[in-house]
């Protein structure tokens, strides 16, 4: 069975960018365009493999979006990287006390992308 990974990110053209990338890569692709549409696509579908999360996003950001899913019986252990361009060291330190397992700093190759994906999909 293919890797199912949620991609949210309030940007049509970075959801566009990330999920082709992931298609051509193999993986089934869940899209939503904020937090709340994130924790809605997760109810109807809990068996996600990773979360790719933008941070800025109207409605819910990615910080309260991984609050969220953390807080959530099927979304303990799910891997969840944050893709944002604010890369300082106190957003980080947001991020990993939010729940998230890791960071991609924006704009990015879709390898790199593809390589962050492969060390932490379950
Ligand atoms: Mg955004």
């Amino acid at each position: 069975m293919p890797k199912r990974i949620l991609t949210v990110d309030d940007s049509s053209t970075m959801r566009q960018m990330v999920g082709l990338t992931l298609k051509t890569a193999g993986f089934e692709v869940l899209e939503a365009a904020d937090g709340v549409e994130a924790l809605e696509k997760l109810r109807q579908s809990p068996t996600v493999d990773l979360v790719l999360t933008d941070l800025n996003m109207p409605r819910m950001d990615g910080l309260e979006l991984t609050r969220q899913i953390r807080a959530m019986a099927s979304g303990r252990a799910v891997p969840i990287i944050l893709l944002t361009t604010e890369s300082s060291p106190e957003m980080k330190l947001r991020g990993k006390s939010a729940g998230a397992t890791g960071w991609i700093v924006k704009p990015f190759q879709p390898n790199q992308l593809l390589e962050v994906i492969g060390k932490v999909a379950r």
